[in-house]
């Protein structure tokens, strides 16, 4: 992940974890009449880092920020996983592709966002306990279901009507998943009814109380949170997976306690201002640090306690020293935030705030005295096999498209295709994707509310909730406008209900509060 212009010394996965070399040797002693953050970069630059960072796994090298996988394949945030190919914060499941925030048990999935303990699903979003469900929005316990919404232990549901088993089997049929030009139709037809037919809780939170954010699971006491699941005490944070007490974080997951102002975590308890970090506890401000207990400003140690810039103490000299240097810090105003943004060794344009859609320009990046990379990976127009030539059916491919240098038909880069992501769509009837991986998922990102907060009124207006701006701006949407099929508290009067929400006015999801969405949802 970082580019060849980077100052950094990069070892492969192995290399970095073998023990042929060891971090302490670029210990240091804290000079006192110098900052710690001049001191910590110039560590920084010699101290090699991981090109990709996976612990615990097996064939896994192009995973980063993961551990304990098996044969998993690009992607960031896997976790216990087997089988996940071009994932995005996947916990504990198996044999999906292009998923995104799955916290367990997902298995044969494509192209789902948070879906859990599911089985053979495609293209469904907010589902649990689902199976072969096709094209679904926020179904609970449901079997075979295809283009629905809003569901709860239903099966065989097509367009939210039931129908027979066999005239099920047989509706379905009709569709040759395996085909492009098939799948590209329904994709749009789903999307349409994501829009205009389903009703949307105010905000996703399930099983939890005491809670404002959006995509919150199992949580007690958690504010300003996005994607956190099994929280307690938690405030400022997106992607959390079991965070205890913790505060300004974000991609933390499994048995995080005690935690404040950190970045990529996994098992870590009492740890303050510290990047991507795993298996720890009693730390400050490191860096890409592993198995370890009481350091202050170290990078890359593969274990290791009572350390400071890689420097080895006694517990007591440790304790003492960085006391010292805390105190030292404070003085000169560095204690107490995260590292300075001068030490990130990424672009404003290779992080994750422009994967979600904060795009400022280049001038802007620099105007605030942040880093812009220009190095960023990827070729044009190296493609042997144009998009218009790649074969409709997945049964039609050759084994030769491993070979073929595809191009992309968002962004025109250049991508390929892997041969355990090749036997992924054969089994499962998936035509080859004609576009590129971070495409992909930048689309999986846009289906998600926002994570943002708006203050809203309740959109149910007693018979028929409709988006007003929406329908005025197109006649056609009259016909798609949500109508209750519940009579509601408020009987035919606009309900009263305001509450936070990530969806703001102008988006054209029918939203209700809590009330209205129970009453409507069958
Ligand atoms: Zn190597
Ligand atoms: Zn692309
Ligand atoms: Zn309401
Ligand atoms: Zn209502």
């Amino acid at each position: 992940m970082y580019s060849p212009n980077k100052p950094f010394k990069v070892y492969c996965q192995p290399c970095w974890w073998s023990d042929n070399w060891d971090a302490t040797a670029f210990g240091r002693d804290y000079d006192f009449s110098r900052s710690f953050f001049e001191q910590f970069a110039e560590l920084q630059q010699v101290v090699p880092r991981i090109a990709m960072l996976g612990k615990n796994s097996v064939r896994s090298e192009y995973t980063n920020h993961s551990s304990d996988n098996k044969d998993c394949f690009m992607g960031s945030s896997i976790m216990n996983c087997e089988n996940v190919l071009y994932g995005d914060f996947v916990l504990q499941s198996r044999d999906l592709l292009d998923c995104t925030n799955i916290y367990m048990k997902a298995e044969r999935c494509y192209q789902c966002i948070n879906v859990d303990n599911s089985y053979q699903c495609h293209y469904c979003i907010l589902c649990n306990a689902c199976s072969n469900c096709y094209y679904c929005y926020d179904l609970r316990g449901c079997t075979d279901c295809f283009l629905s919404v809003n569901l709860r232990n239903k099966s065989n549901y097509f367009l939210n009507e039931q129908y027979s088993k066999e005239e099920y089997q047989r509706k379905v049929k009709e569709f040759q998943l395996g085909s492009y030009a098939t799948r590209k139709k329904l994709y749009q037809q789903f999307i349409e009814l994501i829009r205009t037919k389903a009703i949307n809780k105010y905000t996703v939170v399930e099983r939890s109380t005491n809670i404002t954010g959006s995509y919150i699971f199992n949580a007690k006491n958690t504010h300003h949170a996005f994607d956190a699941a099994d929280c307690e005490d938690v405030k400022f944070v997106a992607n959390v997976e079991e965070g205890k007490d913790v505060m300004d974080s974000y991609r933390n997951a499994v048995k995080i306690e005690l935690i404040y102002e950190c970045h990529a975590l996994i098992r870590a308890f009492n740890l303050k201002f510290c990047n991507v970090t795993y298996d720890v506890s009693h730390l400050e401000y490191c860096d890409n640090c592993f198995n370890s207990q009481n350091l202050f400003g170290c990078i890359g140690l593969k274990k290791g306690e009572y350390m400071i810039l890689n420097n080895k103490y006694s517990p007591e000299e440790y304790k003492v020293l960085k006391a010292k240097i805390i105190e030292r810090m404070k003085t000169t105003g560095e204690y107490g935030e995260f590292f300075p943004i001068s030490l990130s060794p990424f672009g404003y344009n290779e992080s994750h705030n422009y994967v979600f859609g904060n795009h400022l320009a280049k001038d802007e990046v620099l105007a605030k005295g942040w880093k812009w990379e220009d190095n960023t990976p990827g070729t044009f127009d190296k493609e042997t096999l144009p998009p218009e030539q790649i074969p409709d059916l997945i049964s039609d491919i050759q084994d030769d498209i491993l070979k073929q240098v595809l191009k992309c038909v968002t962004c025109s880069r250049n991508y390929n295709i892997v041969e355990p992501e090749l036997a992924f769509y054969r089994r499962e009837q998936i035509p080859i994707p004609r576009q590129c991986y971070p495409c992909r998922d930048s689309v999986r990102i846009a289906l998600r509310a926002p994570r943002e907060l708006h203050h809203h009124t309740c959109m149910c207006p007693g018979r028929v909730a409709q988006n007003a701006q929406r329908v005025a701006s197109d006649p056609a949407l009259h016909d798609t406008r949500y109508t209750n099929s519940a009579s509601h508290s408020h009987g035919d009067e606009q309900c009263p209900n305001e509450f936070e929400t990530p969806y703001s006015p102008e988006r054209p999801e029918v939203v209700y509060c809590e009330e209205c969405y129970q009453a409507e949802i069958v």
